[in-house]
């Protein structure tokens, strides 16, 4: 039995629903449902099942590990994707469980190709083109050179060229001239891979802000992240609910403690917060290990991160410790020991979200979902 007084709650019916609206935001596209991170901290295969229930034809994983986590798990009848691996992977496996595989430089064409020959099988490849992020991805000077050794490799059986994607630096910014200069790049790439005689099954380029906000970016396939879990990817311009989107999952606590405490009482490591009257605090039991951001810790002058108590919206006072927080429910509270706080959820009952939580800390939501510890059971509705 597990005994961790916290849990977070999924809800998968929130993710099935969120991927038909995000396909309906894109109705000439096919939705890759993105559940790297263990589904942004939901959990990977429930939520991998969720969202192809939802209609995901395609899931994505950085990791080619969480890929063939995926299907040795069972998900099967579905294309996975993965996309960031060193040399020395499992490739050879990844080709067995019938993975797609991206290459985003010379070698790793390489060692896919090593991979599929192990296998007796021809691995299915996307050229991830870097079109102005500078992170993964081949450059301009790169791309001839792989595309006529991917080429050389079709024309063995060992390779099938079936994509070719890129991946944007400002999303978030539809109007930004960078999302521009990447869209025209990125043309720019597949025309190349096209005249080179490929014949390619799926071009892609959007993210859950581009899928919400750019439809022009939408290609063939849109690669969704952050909202295919309910949480906007441009919170400053539009929440969730704009999009028709529900923020899935719920982190609550039990009160393990409450207790009176003097005026002028320092509460939690280095007294940042102290007491102005007499009052009654709450311990809630879980802290930065279970992903409860530190910097989201309260102050004499600002209430820390968001917290949901019998209904009433309190925020963390003093530091965020490695397993607590301490919350001052104030003179004459009547909560006792058990009684739950949410920390985030979908915010349609007044309780915080993982916006607000990301608001607190300077974060972004997806460092907030991503980081709740792997101490934290999940559980699924
Ligand atoms: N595509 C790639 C290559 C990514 O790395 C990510 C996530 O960072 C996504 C798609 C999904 O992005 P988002 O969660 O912003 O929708």
């Amino acid at each position: 039995m597990n005994d961790f007084p916290a849990r977070a709650v999924v809800d998968l019916g929130a993710v099935r629903r969120n991927i038909r609206s995000l396909a309906a935001h894109a109705p000439t596209a096919q939705v890759m449902a993105v559940v790297k991170a263990d589904a942004y901290g939901h959990g990977l295969v429930p939520s991998a099942l969720a969202a192809v229930q939802g209609g995901a034809t395609w899931l994505g994983t950085a990791q080619v590990g969480e890929a063939l986590h995926l299907r040795r798990a069972g998900v099967t009848g579905v294309r996975v994707l993965a996309w960031l691996y060193a040399p020395g992977a499992p490739l050879r496996e990844a080709v067995e469980a019938d993975v797609d595989l991206s290459v985003a430089a010379p070698w790793a064409l390489d060692e896919v190709a090593a991979g599929a020959r192990a296998a007796g099988r021809t691995a299915r490849v996307h050229l991830k083109v870097d079109t102005g992020l500078s992170r993964n991805g081949l450059v301009p000077g790169q791309l001839s050179g792989v595309l006529a050794a991917a080429r050389a490799l079709e024309a063995e059986g060992v390779v099938d060229v079936v994509g070719v994607w890129s991946h944007l630096a400002f999303a978030d910014d539809p109007g930004h001239p960078t999302v521009r200069a990447q869209a025209a790049a990125f043309a720019q790439a597949v025309a190349a891979v096209e005249r080179a005689g490929v014949c390619l099954e799926v071009r892609h380029l959007a993210n859950a802000a581009a899928t919400l906000t750019a439809p022009a970016l939408h290609w063939d396939l849109v690669r969704p992240g952050i909202s295919v879990y309910g949480l906007s990817p441009v919170p400053q311009v539009a929440g969730p609910e704009s999009f028709g989107l529900v923020p899935a999952m719920t982190f609550e606590a039990e009160l393990a403690t409450v207790k009176p405490v003097p005026a002028g009482s320092g509460v939690s490591y280095g007294h940042q917060y102290v007491v102005p009257h007499d009052t009654v605090l709450g311990v809630v039991p879980v802290g930065y290990a279970d992903g409860v951001p530190r910097h989201a810790s309260g102050t004499q002058d600002r209430p820390g991160g968001p917290l949901q108590v019998g209904g009433r919206r309190l925020g963390v006072a003093g530091r965020v410790c490695m397993d607590q927080v301490v919350v001052d429910l104030g003179p004459g509270a009547r909560e006792v020991p058990g009684d739950r706080v949410v920390l985030f959820g979908p915010g349609t009952h007044g309780e915080p979200t993982a916006q607000d939580w990301a608001d607190a800390a300077g974060t972004i939501s997806y460092e907030i979902v991503t980081r709740v510890g792997g101490r934290v059971p999940r559980s699924y509705v």
